[in-house]
């Protein structure tokens, strides 16, 4: 069962179109894979929408007639126009996309369909391609690690965001299922591992710190995290 979720603010701003693109596509997974949050957000939506609707109201009902009179034909015409296509209803299927990683397969989550990523490219046990997205500083990526792989322990100046996706892993506060969203911020340190291998999508902010060991030789992971 999944017991890591998105905060409330989290979702709030998600509903309202308010986050950023990486940020916006990892609960977009999550909501997908999680009922929980599911629910919470029709909720929230279902309360946006009636408030901009009573909103919109209150607005119509102080137009005076002069004012509607005073729209123009064309402007009148493109109301029209909105209301009588219907294909902005239709509502069509998206194709799986399974990808292979390392032998293994995995199945995309639907909200990375239709968005490009790179090759994987290998350090070790570690994986990653990234997601094409522009958001500046922020950098979504698919990260693999292989059976028995681990990232060194290490905190962020940032924030970090795994979204656990096939597979399983576990760090200091136990262990994580397919769904799982993990924010981890600079007072959070971690060392993930993983017995069988796993997929997440993670959100990075910043380069990592690693607290152990000879920072110098973990750089080329930590490029490849961030
Ligand atoms: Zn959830």
């Amino acid at each position: 069962m999944i017991k890591h979720h998105p905060s409330e603010t989290l979702l709030t701003q998600y509903c309202s179109a308010s986050l950023s693109a990486s940020l916006s596509l990892a609960i977009s997974i999550h909501v997908d894979m999680c009922p929980v949050c599911q629910a919470k957000a029709e909720k929230i939506e279902a309360s946006n929408a009636e408030t901009l609707f009573s909103t919109k109201l209150d607005a119509l009902e102080q137009t005076t007639n002069e004012e509607l009179e005073s729209l123009n034909e064309s402007e009148l015409n493109f109301f029209d126009m909105i209301t009588a296509d219907d294909s902005i209803d239709e509502v069509y299927e998206v194709e799986p996309v399974s990808i292979k990683v390392n032998e293994h397969n995995y199945q995309l989550p639907r909200a990375l369909t239709r968005i490009s990523h790179s090759k994987f490219t290998q350090v070790g046990k570690l994986a990653r391609s990234r997601v094409a997205l522009d958001d500046g500083a922020l950098r979504s990526s698919l990260l693999h690690i292989d059976a028995g792989g681990e990232i060194p322990e290490h905190t962020h100046t940032g924030f970090e965001v795994t979204l656990l996706l096939d597979g399983e892993f576990s760090d200091e506060e136990g262990k994580y299922v397919p769904g799982d969203f993990i924010w981890q911020d600079g007072s959070h340190q971690h060392t993930p591992l993983t017995k069988d291998g796993c997929l997440c999508f993670t959100v990075v902010s910043s380069a990592l710190h690693f607290n152990k060991g000879f920072s110098k030789l973990l750089n080329p992971i930590g490029n490849l995290i961030y």
